[in-house]
């Protein structure tokens, strides 16, 4: 199996898209993922995986607080801002959960607390201790093959 197989391959699981924020001395930054799953309710814990080459990984370790974004189906641009596809800077505005940022027009934003991270190759997981949730009912932007979708009524 070749790295193009592997990739390739985990894009065939369809997933929502998320933004992950932190704040450090102040300054927000955010990272486009998709890499987030729900792990307990019984304390209520997520995790989150960051490359290694990613600006937000050191932000995250220090800071010890991060933010997850489950992106709502008209936020493509905001994916693109936070993924790096769309270069030229953009000002983008964070409204407050917890005390941590977070994007408004999200379907559901988590704030999260670091309880644990592991090194795992070339990611970390972060398992993040929820303290607030916020959640709204409208669609979501879904991932799938490498392409951003939309869900459709069947
Ligand atoms: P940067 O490259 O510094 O930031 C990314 C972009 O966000 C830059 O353009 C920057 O200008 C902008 N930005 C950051 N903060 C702000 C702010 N406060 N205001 C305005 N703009 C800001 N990578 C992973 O490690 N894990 C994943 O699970 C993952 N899933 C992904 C899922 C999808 C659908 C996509 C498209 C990408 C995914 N990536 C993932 C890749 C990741 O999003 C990119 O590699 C990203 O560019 C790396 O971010 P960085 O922390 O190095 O930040």
């Amino acid at each position: 199996m070749d790295d193009r197989q592997f990739r390739t391959s985990m894009g065939k699981f369809a997933t929502g898209v998320t933004v992950i924020t932190t704040e450090l001395d102040g300054d927000v930054h955010g990272m486009t993922a998709n890499a987030f799953m729900s792990v307990s309710l019984d304390p209520k814990l997520v995790v989150i995986s960051i490359g290694d080459r990613a600006k937000i990984l050191n932000k995250i370790k220090e800071s010890k607080i991060f933010t997850v974004n489950i992106l709502a189906a008209d936020q493509q641009e905001i994916s693109m801002i936070f993924a790096g596809q769309i270069k030229e800077p953009r000002e983008v505005v964070f409204d407050r959960l917890d005390g941590k940022p977070v994007l408004a027009g999200a379907i559901v934003q988590v704030a999260c607390e670091v309880s644990a991270e592991h090194i795992e190759g070339d990611h970390t997981l972060f398992i993040g201790k929820v303290t607030d949730i916020h959640l709204e009912e409208k669609e979501p932007l879904v991932f799938f093959n490498g392409k951003y979708r939309a869900l459709a009524e069947v």
